[in-house]
């Protein structure tokens, strides 16, 4: 009867748009065979079956999720949306792949363009579209600030804009930063530098211990946030392979570093020491009373005793 016949919608990974996927290769596959499909909801699990000089399996679950937008575009997090194809190429892409980037092999490229949502890709359009209109408003709003503080500038202070960009263009940073200093010595040039640099963009000395590394830093300054420790002296020994290469090992952190005698460019070879720097870790300072020693990822990777 054909009036019964209804054609069942077709089947779509909730979320899946073109830009969602990046093929590692330039090379196209036929359409593969949907062998298993499960949605509910946003999660999905899905099994194809591609023919290539092999029977390969692609699968792709779990759910495809915005986290946020960078520079017009959307973002996932592929811990939550897995694809794989068994396929050596699938495997490489696999490896290739992080919680960033997801590369997929022309199989499973093939198999994700035929499952892509239409309707997910219409409301990305759209939201991109006003995304741009909104900066391109913002640009032009910029641009009428400035345009009119010039000509302020020049109503009050008529030439001193000209005379301070070339003043500043002429004279080395390092010049300019002791015109600076120079200045907070007198009460007019201190009173000067505090316009220009109100608390809001050089903030008040604060201080904090680090739990991890116990050094004393101001959680403000970027520069500070560096935590890190170097390889300590007691743990560290030279290994040697033949009389002219040499390197460090840090039993600490089991890193190797200092490596002398070797090529520096051209290939290493597999078995070769790997250069990996002077620090047993290097990550961001955590203020000593949210430090938790005991369940510190960063701590647990190093060894206490020494061996
Ligand atoms: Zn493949
Ligand atoms: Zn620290
Ligand atoms: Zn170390």
């Amino acid at each position: 009867m054909l009036q019964n016949c209804v054609r069942a919608p077709p089947l779509v990974i909730p979320g899946l748009v073109h830009e969602a996927y990046l093929a590692g290769s330039r090379h196209t596959a036929v359409t593969p065979t949907l062998i298993k499909s499960e949605v509910d909801g946003d999660e999905v699990d899905l099994k194809w079956e591609a023919i290539g000089s092999s029977v390969y399996s692609v699968t792709a679950s779990g759910s495809l999720v915005i986290t946020g937008w960078a520079n017009g575009k959307p973002k996932y997090d592929y811990n939550r949306f897995h694809v794989l194809c068994s396929c050596p190429d699938g495997v490489r892409q696999h490896e290739s792949s992080s919680a960033e980037r997801l590369y997929v092999c022309k199989h499973a490229k093939s198999a994700l363009d035929s499952v892509c949502d239409r309707e997910a890709a219409k409301s990305l359009q759209v939201k991109k579209a006003a995304m741009i209109a909104k900066h391109e408003e913002e640009r032009k709003r910029r641009v009428a600030y400035l345009e009119e503080q010039r000509s302020e500038q020049e109503k009050i202070l008529p030439n001193e804009r000209a005379r301070i960009e070339y003043g500043l263009s002429k004279y080395s940073d390092g010049e300019i930063v002791k015109m600076v200093k120079e200045a907070a010595n007198s009460v007019e040039g201190l009173q000067a530098l505090v316009k220009i640099f109100p608390s809001t963009v050089m903030p008040a000395k604060k201080s904090i211990k680090c739990g991890r590394c116990k050094k004393i830093y101001d959680p403000q300054i970027k520069s500070d946030l560096i935590c890190r420790e170097e390889h300590p002296d007691d743990r560290v020994s030279t290994e040697w392979d033949g009389s002219k290469k040499s390197w460090m090992h840090c039993r600490r952190c089991d890193k190797t570093f200092g490596l002398n005698g070797f090529y520096s460019w051209g290939k290493r070879r597999r078995d070769e020491p790997e250069e990996e720097g002077d620090y047993c870790y290097e990550t961001t300072h955590v203020p000593v009373d949210e430090f938790d020693e005991e369940n510190d990822p960063i701590l647990a990777g190093l060894e206490d005793e020494d061996y």
